[in-house]
């Protein structure tokens, strides 16, 4: 198709996996913590709900319940279908054609699809050989090409580290760049710049509701930031961008904060469980501060084995070959993974 942007035309679509399975460990999707049985929820929607008329176009009572959940001002947060769309708002505000923006990696491979999509330049600067990062090195390069946005995934998806806040306000004292640090896992982390975004001018804090809170399913994430950042962002965000079943299933998620911190507690517990369990193999498990555990493995095609045995974890390819990454999942979920990789290591040695 000639008509098409030349940068769209390299551009690959985001599969995801089609197959079949018992267990799926492989998008780091939380449980069902909070809806266990939706038709007993009494979802009959809120008083005076009208599936004619279009939604709350600014979200006004999904923004006051994540008010309360992070204790911020609610005028400083825009909610949107998922923090995906938070992630194209900040390019499509802030990107003209050859902008550069700046990111470790490896990460979280959206940031330089939609730089790709809006004409943007992505550079990645590489994790250290144990994936840490080592900030001068992002701020050096950030003198050196002076990027729109820098990115930086706190804590990093797939490798699980951690950037403390003092790095990430070093970051911001040395430039002027927007940073938009995305804190999808940061419910199992310490360390949030969710409270610092009123002191600085070029700060973005990205969440959501798809992974400590297990919502996947309805899109939901937000931004937090400055006001004058947040009235720049709504004059761009599409109409109605977030339907009324997800705002209303956010907000009656929200509510639920003992549950939810439960829910965080246990998949911390299992995490060390899944991570002492794995140092056991030929494998080099890396400590990590989300819901998942990246690791290296020698055996080949180990996701399609345990493919195999109905358990999905994710797979990398290019300079990440032979790098996995698998959801922390329920006691029961773990034990059979392990159980797994015990039976396919023992087949490698005979
Ligand atoms: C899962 C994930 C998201 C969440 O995306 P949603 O669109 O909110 O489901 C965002 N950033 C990172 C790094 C993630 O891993």
């Amino acid at each position: 198709m000639e008509l098409v942007k030349e940068n769209i035309k390299k551009l690959k679509e985001y599969k995801t996996n089609k197959v079949s399975y018992r267990i799926k460990l492989d998008a780091n999707e939380g449980k069902n913590l909070l809806f266990p049985d939706i038709q007993k929820e009494g979802i009959s929607f809120l008083e005076g709900f009208n599936i004619n008329l279009y939604p709350d176009n600014d979200s006004f009572l999904l923004r006051s319940e994540i008010g309360k959940y992070l204790n911020i001002n609610p005028n400083n947060i825009i909610p949107g279908n998922g923090s995906s769309e938070m992630i194209e708002l900040v390019m499509k505000t802030f990107i003209d054609k050859g902008d550069i923006i700046l990111s470790f990696v490896p990460t979280f491979s959206m940031y330089s699809i939609f730089s790709q999509i809006y004409s943007g330049r992505f550079i990645g600067i590489k994790s250290n050989e144990d994936f840490s990062t080592n900030m001068d090195t992002l701020i050096k390069k950030a003198k050196e090409v002076n990027p729109k946005v820098i990115f930086l995934c706190n804590p990093n998806n797939p490798t699980g580290y951690l950037t403390n806040k003092d790095e990430i306000k070093r970051l911001l004292d040395n430039t002027d760049s927007i940073i938009v640090v995305d804190e999808a896992y940061m419910e199992f982390a310490e360390g949030s710049m969710v409270d610092e975004v009123l002191k600085y001018k070029n700060l973005i804090v990205l969440r959501t509701l798809s992974k400590a809170l297990g919502l996947a399913s309805i899109r939901l994430g937000y931004m937090v930031s400055n006001q004058d950042i947040i009235d720049i962002i709504n004059k761009v965000k599409s109409p109605y961008n977030l339907n009324a079943i997800s705002q209303y299933i956010g907000i009656k998620a929200l509510k639920n904060r003992e549950k939810i911190l439960a829910y965080i507690e246990e998949v911390k517990k299992e995490r060390s469980y899944l991570y002492d369990n794995l140092t056991k193999f030929p494998i080099k498990p890396y400590e990590s501060n989300g819901n998942f555990i990246f690791f290296k493995s020698n055996v080949t095609g180990l996701a399609k084995k345990l493919e195999k045995e109905g358990i999905l974890i994710r797979s990398f390819s290019g300079d990440l070959e032979g790098y996995y990454r698998v959801t922390v999942g329920s006691r029961w979920e773990n034990e059979q993974f392990i159980k797994s990789l015990k039976e396919i290591f023992k087949n490698e040695e005979s």
